[in-house]
């Protein structure tokens, strides 16, 4: 089921770690960010739409995880985009096959996988989402994954964070590829924080809508936590431990793991902390 959440911005929430799937509304067609997840709510989301008379005339996906990557028949032939980066990886991620992508990578089975990842790369440094609708505008930065995007509507107010800004979910950091991830994660809350004055509604990848009052304070407990990290301080973080939200514990294994991956890597660079 469709909810609005700003003038002409609509998300449809997924049962899988409560994903969101965002629907903007353009002037001949609707732009499709991060599709959903399950087949089911996929097949629901495109029927909600033609019944209301709506097409995709566009799509995105926010970074190249596969939970962001998916598409459904129903949805159509429209064209989907990321960064360049992001479809780059993506590629390069499943020229493996799908199946060995989903077996390493656990993909539930309600999920399917024949249009994952078909994405195509905008280039470098693309400022805006080409459709025919409110004006959206690509923040490309370093978290996360690589070619990550957060969007921001600034017509509607409204800021597309995939996995970042979330309620529920820590930062998770890319420690895979980048040099500082920290600092890299840093920046991109910085860059965020530079549009957060006008925004109204944030959007993250999973978990809940945030008003106004949450923008800032989202991009603090993100920084706090990200600065805890990196000094290995103790941590007192809602989304880790006893707060969590009901079926969230299993965040409390991401952050030990991202303790120890970091501990490994400055063993192995050599570095402090
Ligand atoms: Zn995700």
């Amino acid at each position: 089921m469709l909810r609005q959440v700003a003038e002409g911005v609509l998300i449809h929430e997924s049962e899988f770690c409560q994903s969101n799937a965002i629907v903007v509304q353009g002037w001949a067609g609707v732009l499709l960010i991060d599709p959903g997840v399950h087949g089911d709510e996929m097949a629901c989301l495109a029927n909600d739409l033609s019944d209301s008379g709506q097409t995709v005339v566009a799509g995105f996906s926010t970074h190249p995880h596969w939970d962001h990557l998916l598409w459904h028949a129903g949805l159509g032939a429209a064209p989907r985009y990321g960064t360049a980066r992001c479809a780059a990886t993506a590629e390069d991620r499943l020229s493996g096959g799908v199946d060995a992508v989903a077996k390493a990578a656990g993909i539930p089975e309600q999920v399917p996988l024949d249009l994952l990842g078909l994405i195509t790369g905008l280039p470098a440094g693309t400022a805006q989402i080409p459709w025919d609708g409110p004006q959206v505008r690509i923040l490309e930065h370093q978290a996360h994954a690589p070619g990550h995007a957060a969007l921001l509507i600034e017509e509607r107010g409204v800021l597309v964070a995939g996995d970042m800004l979330s309620d529920v979910l820590i930062p998770m950091l890319d420690l895979n590829v980048t040099a500082d991830p920290i600092e890299d994660y840093l920046a991109a809350l910085g860059l965020l924080e530079g549009v957060a004055d006008d925004v109204d509604v944030v959007i993250p990848g999973h978990g809940s809508i945030g008003g106004a009052d949450q923008v800032h304070a989202r991009i603090d407990q993100d920084r706090a936590y990200v600065h805890a990290l990196g000094d290995a301080h103790v941590l007192s973080d809602p989304r880790v431990g006893p707060s969590a939200k009901d079926g969230w514990d299993w965040v409390a294994g991401v952050h030990e793991r991202q303790l120890q991956r970091l501990a490994q890597r400055s063993e192995r660079d050599g570095t402090p902390g």
